[in-house]
């Protein structure tokens, strides 16, 4: 398979980068000088693609691929991913569900608790000397907290799972009410958002979840509630989202993911009441690990023609 080009669209991850090394030839499109020019020079060799959840292949990096077969993703979000284009061309597509499921669960539990126990605020509390000159305010109780979900799936379920273990009643939206599912459904996000402390967006970006977290939403959830994100940043109209926390119409944040990433809203970094990541959602040694080693299994099994590991398309 050493003779298969591979096309790797952004930095990712070095382990991932020398596995890719090991048994393709790759290329990484990040160091190209002149993308046109290489894509016009490798058009009838590069035969696969792998992204992630910065950079995939949209419509115009398919076209000019004519003899591609595979986008492999290095996430399980597929947005960076002309979907509708790779069936119509018969390129197959696969992603790395389940294995990431556990990091970005915890870290959503982590970002409730950071956010309402104020951890970051109270560890540069410590670190800044001000403990010596009195005791910090006290924070709002996390256990018994009712979490709203939005998008019951594999993350969205492990969330659930987690802060059910702290007592929190969980409700949840998605397209279709899960009838086998114990917890409260509510058909429409405004409703999810007013019935909820705090409300967790754990959905694909979609066209359709383009924005899901706007103003009604937000006023929905209210002066008390906390939004925690570790979907995509485009769920979540962003500058409406920093009003609301600027004027304490929201209660507050914990956000893993960004509109603009890396770029983040810098009225944001005064605020006590959020707390900010860089999209580090599965961001651990062993799950990335495991990530990488799940893209070059779907690549082996393609190229050796056996039925890929995690398709999707
Ligand atoms: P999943 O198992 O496919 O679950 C997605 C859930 O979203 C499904 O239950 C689906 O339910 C629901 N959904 C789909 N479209 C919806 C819509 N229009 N409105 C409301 N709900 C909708 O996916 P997953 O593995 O849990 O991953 C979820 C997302 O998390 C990924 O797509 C990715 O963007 C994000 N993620 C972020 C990080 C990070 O680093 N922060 C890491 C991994 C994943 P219905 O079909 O019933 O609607």
């Amino acid at each position: 398979m050493d003779s298969v080009e591979v096309l790797m669209a952004c930095p990712m991850d070095s382990y991932l980068e020398q596995q890719l090394e090991k048994s393709f030839k790759l290329f990484r499109f990040w160091t190209v000088p002149d993308k046109s020019s290489f894509l016009a020079s490798h058009k009838d060799s590069i035969q696969a693609v792998v992204g992630n959840a910065f950079a995939g292949a949209d419509a115009e990096l398919i076209e000019a691929l004519p003899k591609l077969e595979i986008v492999a993703s290095f996430s399980v979000g597929l947005d960076k991913i002309d979907l509708a284009k790779c069936k119509e061309k018969g390129i197959r597509v696969t992603n790395t569900p389940d294995v990431l499921t556990e990091d970005v669960a915890d870290l959503a539990i982590g970002l409730m608790l950071a956010v309402l126990r104020k951890l970051c605020e109270s560890d540069r509390y410590v670190r800044s000397g001000k403990w010596k000159k009195g005791d910090y305010v006290l924070t709002t109780k996390f256990t018994g907290k009712k979490v709203g979900i939005i998008g019951l799936g594999r993350i969205g379920m492990a969330i659930a799972k987690r802060a059910e273990a702290f007592s929190c009643p969980i409700s949840y939206y998605s397209r279709t009410e899960k009838p086998e599912i114990k917890y409260k459904y509510y058909p429409s996000v405004v409703e999810l958002a007013a019935h909820c402390d705090i409300l967790v967006v754990a959905c694909p970006l979609t066209k359709e979840t383009h924005h899901i977290i706007n103003k009604e939403v937000i006023d929905a959830l209210g002066p008390k509630g906390v939004l925690i994100n570790i979907g995509r940043g485009p769920h979540v109209d962003e500058p409406e989202l920093v009003s609301a926390l600027v004027e304490r119409r929201l209660g507050g944040a914990g956000l893993d993911v960004f509109e603009h990433e890396p770029n983040v809203p810098e009225e944001l970094f005064g605020l006590d009441n959020v707390v900010l990541l860089p999209h580090v959602g599965s961001g651990t040694v062993e799950t990335r690990q495991a990530m990488a080693d799940l893209v070059i299994g779907n690549l082996e099994a393609h190229f050796q023609k056996k039925p890929l590991l995690t398709p999707v398309v």
